[in-house]
């Protein structure tokens, strides 16, 4: 077995391992040597061919350390990141209709959200949904009273501090 650095059309490397190099030209010609990352089957070999039994070299310097790299290496540029911020806006916009008709009550959020539970307050908009600002501490107190809060996942800019 041998082992080659591939690169594909769309610029990505990864390893294949072949029989020969007689047969890696054969498997990409038909077709049988994919990308892993895009799928894409113009695979060209590297310029760099790895060593192949490395145990015997221990005394050389080491210039390529390619086993460790490509497993740690994040993912960018590939098809996840377009879907991650299609995801984002969309939790955005939830949170924008979900914020439409409720009112901006500010640091008064945890004072007035208890107040709502029980009954002290008469005020006439009090079945409408508020949202606000609170401690960690203030919602795990409220959460701890069976209040019903949630939080949301974006930070919301206070009316009054808008420009
Ligand atoms: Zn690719």
């Amino acid at each position: 077995m041998i082992v080659f650095d591939l690169i594909c059309a769309a610029g990505h490397t990864f390893e294949g391992w072949f029989g020969s190099s007689a047969r890696f030209e054969q498997q990409c010609e038909e077709g049988l040597v994919a990308c892993p990352h895009c799928g894409a089957t113009e695979i060209i070999k590297a310029p760099m061919t790895p060593a192949v039994g490395a145990k015997g070299n221990r005394g050389l310097p080491v210039t390529r350390r390619h086993s460790e790299g490509p497993q740690r290496k994040p993912m960018v540029g590939g098809q996840e990141a377009p879907e991650v911020i299609k995801a984002m806006q969309a939790l955005a916009k939830a949170q924008a209709k979900a914020l439409e008709g409720s009112t901006w009550v500010g640091d008064a959020f945890a004072e007035k959200s208890r107040a709502r539970h029980y009954g002290e307050t008469a005020e006439a908009s009090d079945e409408k949904p508020i949202h606000g600002r609170a401690t960690a501490e203030d919602a795990k107190a409220l959460l701890d009273e069976g209040i019903a809060i949630a939080p949301l996942p974006f930070p919301v800019a206070p009316p009054d501090e808008l420009n």
